[in-house]
């Protein structure tokens, strides 16, 4: 019989390509019925908080054998597994009579429904509590749980999702990519596939199933289109091996740069700054050749937290985030509160749509003195410091909003102080907003789904928030060239920025510096570099030109003739 090729598609979360065996994760996990128990609520009882503290205490086994971020992930999956709360909910299904087993179905059914509303970073917890849950219904029956065997030969690894527990013992050597049903670009897996530099690919609808049905056979992955195929002819085998060779090529590739920033082949200057979250990408930014940080996302620094966090707490954790930046700039973000990033020590009334709620610059209503201590603790860390630090404010509308946040700014000795252009009312006021401030910084992931009004963890909508949209593409131009006009720099710090070719046409419109994940900045970099700027600004008018998100890009790429050359 003729072996069926299959493709398949998902999100790219960390580049690379290969061909190879792989490994179906299984998981076999006991299934529990409503059947009444009939060992009685105190047996039930004990059998739960036998089986969540052992599982908690395994959690913490596997942290305390792991070091930096997993072992952080580690230890908060273990304070989840023994949050009293998942407990008090599940001991309420034991008092109405149902089993340990059942009980905990339903309470963490609850939690994750909560997690799953809340959308975006907290979303993709749900795949955390879905693993405890797992994890104490295998306990409670008595099963191991299904780990992830070692392998003798290095292998794909695929799964319906991999929480940070699954992945604590992995040889990553032996580990060719990861490709998982579930997920997202911000999940655990992506983060652990490209803090190890291994190809991945997140929310790769039927991956499972497929995988299942072609048990034996080899698949080829390329991470870079998300593209996932099995049984791969000797066509497809030749072409993913071009693609690795042209990432070797590309890797070894000498950039052009200077000490301002990469540099087109015609000579024009542009900075690619890294985005971070957390101290631990500070490391990988540096190592990434970031000219900088252009976004640092600040709340999530603190979004496990139930107090607010001391001026001397912000201090410290601010000089440790700009002290591997010597001599280098760093744009820091006050909080971005709210929204898909709720924080338990600000109050957010009921909102129906919280996106267009109270969130970002618009908690100083209610919060001035969070967003003061915070201006201070920047202030504090400047001093101590040598890197070049501007500070920003999420979510701003109005030009005077921007006005009082760089008086605010300056209040605190902060004197570069600018905003984010991520809702479409600052697109109109561009002009003025580039006047009062001393830079800009578009959020094209805001700004995507606030002027296509379409939630940007939709995945029915994804179409809308593609950031080849062309309107987005007219927002970005008409910014660049208020800021142009204003002598006001003008950078993009969304997602679209990460997206090397995509990179070089928002140069080409006119933004004068890109802020990138840190996976994707070397990529980034050899896009733009590889071209002149009149390419690039041919590029970005082709864009704009465009009706149709597939057009633009298709267009632009037309102008960008290197990129093949580069495997991009
Ligand atoms: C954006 O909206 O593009 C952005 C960079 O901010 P965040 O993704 O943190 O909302
Ligand atoms: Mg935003």
């Amino acid at each position: 019989m003729v072996a069926q090729i299959q493709s398949l598609f998902g999100i790219p979360a960390s580049s690379g390509a290969t061909v190879g065996p792989f490994f179906l994760l299984h998981t076999n996990i006991p299934v529990p019925t409503a059947q009444p128990s009939d060992k009685g609520f105190e047996a039930e009882g004990h059998a739960l908080n036998l089986a969540i503290k052992t599982v908690g205490a395994d959690l913490e086994a596997r942290a305390a054998r792991t070091s930096g971020e997993l072992q952080e992930i580690l230890l908060a999956t273990a304070e989840i597994a023994t949050d009293p709360a998942i407990a008090e909910e599940a001991s309420g299904f034991i008092a109405s009579g149902h089993t340990a087993s059942y009980a905990m179905v339903k309470a963490t059914d609850v939690f994750q429904e909560l997690l799953k509303a809340s959308g975006g970073y907290l979303a993709e917890r749900v795949t955390d509590v879905a693993n405890i849950r797992d994890r104490v219904l295998c306990q409670i029956a008595g099963v191991p749980y299904p780990e992830i065997p070692a392998f003798d030969v290095p292998t794909v690894l695929i799964a319906q999702d991999l929480s940070p527990a699954d992945t604590a013992d992995l040889e990553t050597e032996k580990i060719l990519a990861i490709v998982t049903a579930g997920g997202g670009p911000t999940s655990h897996t992506a983060i652990i596939a490209r803090s190890n530099g291994i190809a991945a690919i997140v929310a790769c609808a039927g991956v499972v199933e497929a995988a299942s049905n072609n048990l034996g056979a080899s698949v080829a992955i390329d991470a870079t289109n998300g593209r996932v195929t099995f049984n791969p002819d000797s066509e497809l085998r030749a072409e993913i091996a071009n693609i690795i060779e042209k990432i070797k090529q590309r890797k070894s590739r000498i950039i052009n740069r200077s000490d301002e920033g990469y540099v087109t082949t015609d000579g024009k200057v542009i900075p690619i700054y890294a985005n971070v979250g957390r101290l631990e990408d500070t490391t990988a930014a540096v190592k990434s050749g970031a000219d900088g940080v252009g976004l640092l996302r600040t709340e999530l620094l603190y979004l496990d937290r139930n107090d607010a966090p001391t001026l001397q707490e912000q201090t410290e954790i601010y000089k440790q985030l700009f002290a591997p930046f010597s001599g280098k700039k760093v744009v820091i973000r006050t909080l971005d509160a709210g929204a898909d990033k709720p924080m338990a020590f600000i109050e957010f009334n009921h909102e129906p749509n919280p996106a267009l709620g109270v969130r970002g610059y618009r908690t100083i209503g209610a919060y001035e003195n969070l967003l003061r201590t915070q201006l201070q603790a920047i202030a504090e860390a400047v001093h101590a410091t040598t890197a070049d630090v501007w500070v920003m404010a999420p979510m701003v509308t109005l030009p005077e909003e921007a006005a009082t946040f760089v008086s605010m700014a300056r209040e605190y000795g902060l004197n570069k102080a600018g905003v984010m252009i991520e809702v479409p009312a600052a697109i109109f006021h561009s002009e003025e907003i580039t006047r009062v401030c001393d830079f800009v910084s578009i959020g094209t992931n805001d700004l995507g789904q606030y002027l296509h009004a379409a939630d940007r963890e939709s995945a029915l909508l994804a179409g809308f928030n593609d950031p080849w949209q062309p309107a987005l593409l007219r927002a970005v131009h008409q910014i660049a060239q208020a800021g142009i006009k204003n002598n006001c720099p003008v950078g993009v710090c969304g997602e679209a920025a990460s997206d090397p070719a995509l990179g070089a046409v928002l140069i080409g419109l006119g933004i004068s510096s890109l802020s990138c994940s840190v996976a994707t900045l070397s990529d980034v970099a050899q896009a733009v570099t590889a071209h002149t700027y009149e390419q690039l600004k041919m590029a970005g008018d082709a864009a704009i030109s465009a009706n149709t998100a597939h057009d633009s890009k298709n267009s632009a790429r037309s102008h960008l003739q290197h990129l093949l050359d580069l495997g991009l």
